[in-house]
């Protein structure tokens, strides 16, 4: 079926007739498969019910797949090069809006109240830019958007990082970061051939499920984002050497040891063995003992 953006048929039609050359430097790598973008709507879960926001449309190979199936799409797209090819590629679906931005400066709070019904459950769906990927996902998740899941493909490294458990060689501050928020799942690893062009990255499917409350009290969240990053710092040094570094301009050694055993965690670990609750119990202690 030529019908469809998401070949590799129709997709060099639309570049040949818009003379588009890629940009590397905005992430571009357009999607020429059909299947890989309904099986990734169908995991994010869209129906007719449901309000879509995309980021970075370009020639509109998933944004179609979502009008389809969605009650309504908005995509927001940085390269003013693609707008007039949305304008045609898009031409038979009433039910899209291209907002022609930054989505990095964009303020999608008002966007989805202007935009979607009030009460009406709205997911974030994507191929994301693989540049920007975690300033996108961490602004998306801080501003507490009233969204239901995202549903990105991203670079698989970055997606095995977001979604990694305590002991894994790829848990870090950003797992602790997009955790404390949702509940992280790989749903897919794909292959570079269904890009054009295939990108120089691995590629998988990351599916963030907004988390209704917090999973742990926190008394002050930069506080503890902070002290989880130095807990990372230095991978292979002990929680009380990261610790100390961190807090070397307000805590002597021994009040930092005093910290760790108030807290009732051994001072020889190391911070890629702490689950989130450990890392909250750490930072409200140390928040108490910089008072
Ligand atoms: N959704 C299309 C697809 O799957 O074929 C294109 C995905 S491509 C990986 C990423 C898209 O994001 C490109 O169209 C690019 O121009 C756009 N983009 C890059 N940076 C952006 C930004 N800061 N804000 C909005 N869109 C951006």
């Amino acid at each position: 079926t030529g019908k469809w953006i998401a070949t590799p048929k129709r997709t060099k039609e639309i570049l040949e007739k818009y003379g588009f050359s890629f940009k590397k430097s905005l992430g571009q790598n357009f999607i020429i498969d059909t299947n890989i973008l309904n099986h990734i709507i169908q995991k994010a879960g869209i129906d007719k019910r449901k309000g879509v926001v995309e980021i970075g449309p370009g020639i509109g190979a998933l944004t179609e797949q979502l009008a389809v199936n969605a009650d309504k799409v908005v995509a927001y797209e940085i390269d003013q090069r693609l707008f007039p090819v949305l304008e045609d590629t898009l031409a038979a679906y009433d039910n899209v809006q291209v907002i022609h931005q930054d989505i990095l400066e964009a303020n999608v709070t008002d966007m989805m109240e202007a935009h979607f019904k009030p009460g009406q459950p709205i997911h974030v769906v994507a191929n994301l830019p693989y540049y920007i990927t975690t300033p996108i996902l961490m602004k998306l998740l801080r501003e507490n958007l009233p969204v239901t899941s995202f549903t990105v493909m991203i670079q698989k490294e970055v997606a095995e990082r977001m979604a990694a458990a305590p002991n894994n060689k790829r848990y870090g501050s950003l797992s602790i970061a997009v955790q404390y928020y949702t509940e992280a799942e790989v749903i897919m690893n794909v292959p570079k051939s269904v890009f054009m062009p295939p990108p120089n990255v691995d590629s998988s499917v990351l599916k963030l499920t907004r988390r209704e409350n917090a999973p742990v009290q926190v008394v002050d969240e930069s506080f503890f984002f902070d002290l989880v990053k130095a807990c990372f710092a230095q991978r292979r040094k002990t929680l009380r050497n990261n610790l100390i570094r961190h807090f070397k301009a307000s805590l002597d050694n021994q009040t930092v040891s005093n910290g760790l055993q108030q807290a009732g965690i051994d001072e020889a670990r190391r911070g890629e063995s702490l689950n989130m609750e450990e890392f909250a119990v750490l930072a409200n202690t140390f928040y108490n003992l910089i008072e």
